[in-house]
Formats: C-alpha cells, sequence, structure tokens
C-alpha cells in the first residue's frame, strides 16, 4: 500500500483520493481507473461511512480490487478520533487520515501520536499495511459550493519548520499540508496555491512523509500539476464528484420525469463523475501506472 504512494512520490505523480457513499459512485471511479489503468484511493468521511457502512465499502472495495487487479487504497478522510480509526481498521481500510488540525499544536501532535502508535502496533500484530496521514494548518470550507469569497491568511498555511517537527515527531507517513488550498468549490474568485511555501515545505521534510493536498477540488489544473511536481503525492477530490453526481442526477430527472428504474435514473450521474475522475487522473500524471 505505501509502495503506491512511493512510487508517486519518486516518479512526480500524484494518486487521486475520490471520495463515495454509494456503490455507483464508486463503481465510475472505478471505472475510470481501469480505463486509464491508474492507481486510485477511494475515501469515505465520517458521513459518508456511515451511509454506505464501513465494512460494506471495504467488501465492496475488494469486490473491485479482485475484478481489475488495480492497486485500490481504501481511505478514512478526515477522521476527528481514535474511536473510529479503530472502528475502519476493524472493518479493513488500508488508509487512515486523522484530521486534529483544529487543534492547538501540541494537542494536534499528542493525539496524532496516539494514532500512529495504535495503527503500528495492528500493524505488526496482524502483518497488514495501513497508512496514515496527519494534518497541520487551517483547512477552510466544507465539500461543498461556496457561495463567499476565499480568504486565506498567512497564517494559516502550513509551516515548514512545524511540519518536520510534526513528522519526526509522530512518525505519520503523510502529511495534508494547507498552502492556499480549501475544502469546497469557491464561486468567487479563484484558489491560488502558494507554490513557494509549498516548496519551502518540500525543502525543510525531504522525503521523510507523503504530501497530501486536500481540497483539490477548484483549484487551477496549472496549479495542481505544479504542486505535484514539487512533491504532492495525493491529491484529494470530493466536492466536484458531488457537483457532477448532482448534476447528472438534475439532466436525467428532467429529461425523463416519468422514468422510475433506479440504474437508469442514475446513468447521466455515473458517467459524469466517471468523467471528472478520469479527468483529474491524466491531470495527476497517474494514468498508465497501476
Ligand atoms: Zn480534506
Amino acid at each position: 500500500m505505501k509502495e503506491i504512494l512511493k512510487k508517486a512520490q519518486q516518479g512526480k505523480y500524484a494518486v487521486g483520493s475520490f471520495n463515495f457513499s454509494t456503490a455507483e459512485i464508486l463503481k465510475a471511479i472505478v471505472a475510470a481507473a481501469q480505463e486509464l489503468k491508474s492507481p486510485i484511493i477511494v475515501s469515505t468521511s465520517e458521513g459518508e461511512a456511515g451511509f454506505i457502512g464501513m465494512r460494506e465499502a471495504a467488501a465492496l472495495v475488494e469486490a473491485w480490487r479482485e475484478a481489475t487487479k488495480l492497486p485500490i487504497i481504501l481511505n478514512l478522510d478526515h477522521g476527528k478520533s481514535l474511536e473510529i480509526i479503530k472502528k475502519v481498521v476493524a472493518a479493513g481500510y488500508n488508509a487512515v487520515h486523522f484530521d486534529g488540525s483544529s487543534l492547538p499544536y501540541e494537542k494536534n501532535l499528542a493525539q496524532t501520536n496516539e494514532v500512529v502508535k495504535y495503527i503500528r502496533q495492528v500493524e505488526k500484530t496482524f502483518d497488514r499495511e495501513i497508512i496514515v496521514e496527519g494534518e497541520l494548518g487551517y483547512l477552510r470550507g466544507a465539500s461543498s459550493l461556496h457561495k463567499e469569497k476565499l480568504e486565506i491568511k498567512e497564517s494559516d498555511l502550513t509551516s515548514p519548520e512545524q511540519a518536520l517537527d510534526f513528522i519526526e515527531r509522530t512518525g505519520v507517513d503523510s502529511l495534508a499540508v494547507v498552502i492556499g488550498n480549501a475544502h469546497g468549490v469557491f464561486a468567487a474568485g479563484e484558489e491560488k496555491l502558494h507554490l513557494k511555501r509549498l516548496a519551502e515545505i518540500k525543502e525543510a521534510i525531504g522525503d521523510k512523509a507523503f504530501l497530501v493536498l486536500h481540497g483539490g477540488s477548484g483549484i487551477p489544473a496549472e496549479d495542481v500539476k505544479k504542486a505535484i511536481e514539487m512533491g504532492i503525492a495525493k491529491v484529494n477530490i470530493n466536492t466536484e464528484l458531488r457537483l457532477a453526481y448532482k448534476a447528472g442526477l438534475d439532466k436525467e430527472l428532467a429529461e425523463k420525469p416519468d422514468e422510475t428504474t433506479p440504474y437508469k435514473i442514475l446513468e447521466h450521474s455515473f458517467e459524469e463523475v466517471k468523467k471528472v475522475v478520469a479527468e483529474k487522473i491524466r491531470m495527476f500524471g497517474s494514468a498508465g501506472k497501476a
């Protein structure tokens, strides 16, 4: 599992992390990856896992791995407690993101430490590899379409010194950073990445951890590509898939208001989600890397 990200780090491409909460969204993500022969990470937040079910998500992903032979990592996105992390690990997830970024630095560090300790124990006891991701910096927004303007302060950004200290003291495999990114898509004004800050972070940490970019939705492709060249190995996409899903559904219902067959109602949603995932895979450079 860690090999998938290591290869991306060395090859200067990124593996996309795509969120799902239903079986057809997962199917659309996998279909795009299969067509492009790309490794992928599929993720659920606590809320998304609550809807589809953790064991159910793990079983579906395992079925897709067998059917496609693709490297597919199942990841918990934004776990807020050790409790939820224990649950997803028991259900069979291969990666966990513990988000303590809203806590004061030392508290974030202490709680992330506990999570890493737990994961390493599980890895040893059950001979299973699990990726742990921590998060530093103030990442604004939620995974939706925002009408307001995005304002990011210099003090929200991840500090290079803290990033190194955090990685060394927690032993996380990956680190989510804030470099001008935010959750969701912002309608007014575009999101710009502070690439200079990213270069400073990469310079400070080297290859000690995989760098992760959250809130990949809504960032200009050029910036995302540069960030990947500079060392980002995982990019999270959620909101753009949600918007595509909804747009597909709206179109279908408007075109055929009398349709009652669920798999026919979901046809456009499936295609729209698949299209976005394929576009991102190409942008991230992971096509042909499976
Ligand atoms: Zn996130």
